[in-house]
């Protein structure tokens, strides 16, 4: 697979780091296909990389379906033949404190950035097996190392993941490149999601200074154009000085 062009399935590709890295990825040559709920803005990016000389196609997707997950792949497979790379990048993150009891936002964080991610792997891992190569990048967060008031049920579906990514890079038997890259405060929409005022409230200040997503995708572009004998296991990538 190295410095070849290859077939590149991202989800939540409609806004932000997802975004960014599925117009980087197509720009480096690779083909893509772009999966998330607003299959209207897939179209307007798909259109656009396709202006700028590239290959994408868009995917109704929700990660909290599993069906929906493997007939994600297997579009990929018939559109292009195979899957090469599948970057689990959906999120969500409604913060709020533990007292607050908003269960159905803890719900949608485990559903989404857990068995989301969860979903992929077993959506893809098969394929790849099948193929005897693959890479999975998996989406943390800064939030994966640390946890810090209204963040206890985010960091713990990214606890969640960095824990999945690691056991998986264990059992990948030399086929699979396996990679967690973990961002901190990044432009995006992300914050949008939070309906608990408090929580809005310091978001603002706590987001003043941001990477922007392009920066996230050129570290996913990075570890996706290694060599093949190369297998990039973390990044954690922050704005210059951040504290957090
Ligand atoms: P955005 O809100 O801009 O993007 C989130 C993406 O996830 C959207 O494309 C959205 O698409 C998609 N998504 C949400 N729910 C589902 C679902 N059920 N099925 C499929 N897609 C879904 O935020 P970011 O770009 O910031 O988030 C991307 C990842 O980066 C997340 O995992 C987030 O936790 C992580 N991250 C972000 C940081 C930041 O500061 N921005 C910092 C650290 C990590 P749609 O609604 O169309 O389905």
């Amino acid at each position: 697979m190295t410095y070849a062009r290859k077939v590149v399935l991202v989800t939540g590709a409609s806004s932000g780091i997802g975004e960014a890295t599925a117009r980087r990825l197509a720009a480096d040559g690779h083909r893509l296909l772009l999966g998330a709920r607003r299959t209207e803005r897939l179209d307007a990016i798909v259109a656009e990389i396709g202006a700028a000389g590239g290959t994408s196609a868009a995917h109704p997707l929700d990660v909290t379906d599993a069906a929906d997950v493997r007939s994600f792949v297997a579009a990929a497979r018939e559109r292009y033949g195979r899957v090469d790379v599948l970057v689990n990048n959906a999120g969500v993150m409604p913060l709020s404190e533990l007292g607050q009891g908003r269960t159905g936002e803890w719900e949608r964080m485990l559903d989404v950035n857990v068995r989301g991610v969860l979903n992929g792997i077993a959506a893809a891992l098969p394929v790849m097996r099948a193929q005897r190569c693959g890479h999975i990048v998996n989406i943390a967060s800064v939030g994966a190392y640390e946890v810090s008031p209204t963040a206890a049920v985010y960091c713990g579906t990214k606890f969640a993941v960095r824990a999945i990514t690691e056991g998986l890079r264990q059992e990948s038997g030399g086929e699979l490149r396996v990679t967690l890259v973990s961002p901190g405060v990044t432009e995006s929409e992300l914050a949008d999601g939070i309906t608990d005022p408090v929580a809005r409230e310091a978001m603002k200040s706590y987001r003043a200074v941001a990477l922007p997503a392009s920066a996230v995708a050129g570290a996913i572009a990075y570890a996706v154009d290694q060599p093949d004998t190369v297998d990039v296991n973390e990044i954690v990538i922050r704005p210059t000085g951040s504290a957090q």
